[in-house]
């Protein structure tokens, strides 16, 4: 499946299951809305009930039409403007709210109707089966006319929250498949991102192995013509050619292994102080040739006075050539470089910058991974194994250095490498 097909897929995926979260979330809304409806409903009757039987009680005959009030989400008042006790208004509360299935500890509170107070107040727990008692509030002149009670219930909202248990259940499961959903998307995305490395390694390792192999087998099919089997110098001139191919894949089988199994825990750096500034000059001069054939230029500056650090000159070495090597390699016109070297705190910064084809922000973190290459399609033809920028990145940080890139399709590419210097 190719990559294109395999993100619509992801994307389908995802639009729906964000779809069925989404209409999750509205029902559970809607349901909760519903319960809460529900209670309080349950609420008004039950406290209009006791309102109209301590009415009832009192024989008294002006009964308030609509008794009860809620003032907030939790807070119901019931105005009876009468005689009230607690005994009696706690004993028809709970009987109410049994009967009404108001599984709920709540807290009721006496008003005075004249001077608007609280004469009295008491939690309820539902669990025990209490009723206050009648000595203390005897105290208190109950035969008054004009109370007004409230019902608080404290713990309401997660009394509505345990209501609505199936509907938890479910977006905790729907929640889970998400997550899930995200974690097998991150695998596959992975493994085919893996296995999209290992087939171009493949086809770049037998792109640079086929033209050897080929001019080899050229020559050899010369040398074995009977025409030229008299011609000692074109046999020798042939053999010639054949050494020169064979040596190259020698390099190149080299290269591929000790890179490919290279990591940081078998790089041995034998560290010695050394001019930073000198082993840069040095590789620079390594590319004057190709230089020519490519028409190309590299512009230097070492500004850098403090030039001097801890470092293994050959793996130094490599990580400067392989950066001016990919430099040069992803110049597709004549390759215009940039080398430069200064002090920024402690540290030595060395800056190889090139007008090449540069490279998108969203490959950055990837550029550093082993044989990982930017796929261009058959935009351009620049051989390599994806090996170089991994091994620069271990080289420089086994060196207490950091590498750090910046680049711009079309425009080019930077890199800057920090390692400390040494007085
Ligand atoms: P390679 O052998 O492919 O050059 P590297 O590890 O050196 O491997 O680089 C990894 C990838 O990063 C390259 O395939 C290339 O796409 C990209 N890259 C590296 N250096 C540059 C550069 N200077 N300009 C543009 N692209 C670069």
């Amino acid at each position: 499946m190719n990559r294109k097909a395999l993100r619509i897929i992801i994307l389908l995926a995802t639009i729906s299951l964000s779809g069925i979260l989404a209409i999750q979330v509205y029902w559970v809304q809607k349901a909760f809305d519903l319960e809460e409806r529900q209670f309080n409903q349950r609420v008004h009757v039950a406290m209009s009930n006791v309102a109209k039987e301590i009415q009832t009680l009192n024989s008294e005959a002006n009964q308030a039409l609509e008794p009860v009030k809620q003032l907030s989400s939790n807070y119901f008042i019931a105005s009876i403007n009468d005689t009230l006790h607690p005994y009696l208004l706690e004993s028809l509360l709970r009987n109410e709210f049994d009967r009404r299935n108001i599984k709920i500890d709540f807290e009721y509170v006496i008003y005075d109707c004249f001077t608007d107070s609280i004469v009295y107040s008491q939690y309820v727990s539902m669990e025990e089966d209490k009723i206050p008692e009648t000595s203390s509030q005897n105290k208190l002149n109950w035969q008054r006319d004009g109370h007004y009670f409230g019902v608080y219930f404290p713990g309401k909202q997660s009394y509505m929250v345990n209501q609505m248990g199936i509907w938890i259940f479910s977006s905790t499961v729907l929640f889970f498949v998400f997550i899930y959903f995200a974690y097998t998307t991150t695998i596959i995305l992975r493994q085919k991102r893996l296995s999209e490395i290992r087939t171009d390694f493949i086809n770049n390792l037998t792109h640079e192995f086929k033209t050897p192999i080929s001019t080899i087998s050229l020559s050899t099919e010369v040398i074995l013509n009977d025409e030229t089997l008299g011609q000692p110098e074109k046999i020798k001139q042939y053999a010639e050619i054949i050494r020169q191919e064979n040596n190259r894949l020698k390099i190149q089988v080299d290269r591929v292994l000790q890179l490919a199994t290279l990591d940081n825990k078998n790089i041995v750096l034998n560290r010695e102080i050394q001019d930073v500034n000198k082993i840069i000059k040095e590789a620079i001069k390594g590319f004057s040739l190709i230089l020519i054939e490519r028409k190309g230029k590299i512009e230097s500056s070492f500004s850098a006075h403090h030039s001097h650090a801890l470092i293994d000159h050959l793996h130094f070495s490599n990580i400067i050539y392989n950066l001016l090597d990919n430099a040069i390699k992803y110049s597709p016109n004549e390759p215009k470089i940039r080398v430069s070297t200064r002090n920024v705190n402690r540290n030595i910064e060395i800056s190889i910058e090139d007008q090449g084809i540069g490279i998108d922000r969203q490959q950055f973190k990837y550029v550093f991974d082993k044989f990982y290459r930017v796929p261009t399609g058959n935009l351009h033809d620049v051989k390599g194994f994806g090996l170089g920028l991994n091994y620069v990145k271990t080289v420089i940080e086994l060196h207490e250095g950091k590498i750090h890139l910046e680049s711009e399709v079309g425009k080019g590419s930077k890199f800057d490498l920090t390692l400390p210097y040494t007085n």
